[in-house]
């Protein structure tokens, strides 16, 4: 089938995937229809603001969304928004709609993204107990930051992975007291280890955070409202508002049983297409074979990083024209607590040696090395941006972990030999 029989490009899920999508397709010069269905009422916005400016008032509203609604309109797409896709028949080609309406394509993009795990304990459904995934959640807990303020009572974040420790820098910025409950013996220990967990707990302690690990929530009382939080030691802690980041997980229950493959997310190959021929994958909701140097066969992944979903997008939205190109990314994210900008690229969820260049005690930057069998499987840094793409071409390289650590080598020169070699 050639480009121009293609007429119908249905986009589900209204995140940044779907925008970069979108924006891939016309600018490929695909010019049929294309009909992108949110169940969020806004176009296509950026989530990584909604736990750092926007809860500190420094980036408003309008500056989250890289197109306004009028760049839709004057790309010819249509705007099915505020409504939820509930079914995908396959062979039909058909995508069903909440309202009892129906979409059909000739090529389907799945970017139905994720949505925040739900805590389970008594008195979890009481008011003031906000999640943060949307921009709904994000003006909700806003306001509640704002009361908590306005009576000097306390936050109660649940959660130090990276919505939760954000949420909690945000927090004290402001001048809240906050109180972080995290279950794990350190923040952000799944993608950064015990030792570098530990260092951003640190930081979390001198901004006077009251940091509790190995503690989670038992139960929530309140009476038309969150008014005290029971940890699992048994303690009460009084609050006026609860912010709870415990993880994301895909969206796709509106697939089961389409025979789109699932496992955890819409599974993919490297050219995002779906086990359904003409329905492609891509974003936080996609499982996708990551192949890093050095590794025999690729680790399937789903990653939860704007970068990662916006280039993902673009990919998939080009194999959905036929470009027929594989995605191979070297992975990235950011995160900003405090004045600090972590860097990270790569992928690592095991690794036997942790190389840190700099003094994690000094409070300067540094960068840090996850190597697994003498190859670098992510790097991360810490205010050193200048130093991203030299980590980038890191990843999947071996080096001697001395001239890693050694701050007087050139790591621009370490990663130029690296490549070579
Ligand atoms: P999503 O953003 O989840 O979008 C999916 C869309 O599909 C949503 O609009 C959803 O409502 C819609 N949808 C779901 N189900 C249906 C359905 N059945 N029918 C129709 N529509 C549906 N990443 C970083 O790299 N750095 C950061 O600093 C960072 N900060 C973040 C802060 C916050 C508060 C959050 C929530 C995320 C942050 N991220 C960050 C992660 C990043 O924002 C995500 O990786 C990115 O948003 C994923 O985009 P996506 O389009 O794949 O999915």
């Amino acid at each position: 089938m050639s480009l121009v029989d293609l007429e119908r490009f249905v986009v589900v899920g209204g995140g940044i995937a779907a925008a970069g999508a979108i924006e891939a397709l016309r600018s490929a010069g695909y010019g049929g229809h294309i009909t992108l269905v949110s169940n969020e009422p806004e176009v296509p916005y950026e989530r990584p603001p909604l736990s750092k400016g926007y809860l500190l008032g420094t980036t408003p509203e309008e500056r989250l969304f890289p197109r306004p609604k009028s760049f839709y309109a004057e790309q010819d797409v249509e705007l099915r928004l505020g409504v939820a896709a509930t079914g995908l028949d396959v062979a039909a080609h058909i995508v069903a709609l909440a309202d009892h309406t129906s979409v059909r394509y000739d090529r389907l993009l799945i970017v139905t993204g994720g949505e925040a795990v739900p805590l389970r304990v008594p008195g979890a459904d009481l008011p003031g107990i906000q999640y943060l995934r949307t921009l709904a959640d994000a003006r909700a807990l806003s306001e509640a930051m704002r009361m908590a303020a306005t009576k000097r009572g306390r936050v109660v974040v649940v959660g130090a992975g990276f919505i939760g420790a954000e949420a909690a820098a945000a927090c004290r910025t402001l001048g809240l007291d906050v109180t972080m409950l995290e279950i794990l013996p350190a923040p952000l220990l799944r993608v950064l280890g015990q030792e570098l967990g530990e260092y951003y707990a640190a930081v979390h302690r001198a901004h006077g955070v009251d940091l509790r690990l190995r503690e989670g929530v038992a139960a929530f009382h309140g009476v038309d409202r969150v008014e005290e939080v029971v940890t699992t030691n048994g303690e009460p802690i009084p609050c006026a508002c609860v912010v709870v980041g415990v993880g994301m997980r895909p969206v796709t229950a509106w697939l089961e049983g389409s025979g789109v493959a699932l496992g955890d997310g819409v599974l993919v190959n490297e050219y995002c297409e779906t086990s359904a021929p003409d329905v492609f994958a891509a974003g936080d909701g996609a499982c996708w074979p990551y192949q890093q140097a050095g590794m025999n066969e690729p680790v399937h992944v789903r990653l939860e990083h704007f970068d990662n979903a916006l280039r993902q997008g673009e990919a998939a939205a080009r194999n959905m024209l036929g470009q027929g190109k594989p995605f191979r990314p070297v992975p990235y994210f950011w995160s900003e607590q405090y004045d600090l900008m972590m860097q990270y690229v790569g992928y690592a969820r095991a690794w036997d040696q942790v190389v840190i260049r700099g003094d994690l005690a000094s409070g300067e930057p540094f960068a840090a090395f996850l190597l697994a069998a003498g190859r670098i499987r992510a790097a991360m840094a810490v205010n050193r941006v200048r130093d991203l793409v030299a980590l980038k071409k890191l990843v999947g390289a071996s080096v001697a972990p001395e001239a890693l650590a050694d701050t007087a080598t050139d790591l621009k020169a370490l990663a130029a030999m690296a490549q070579r070699g």
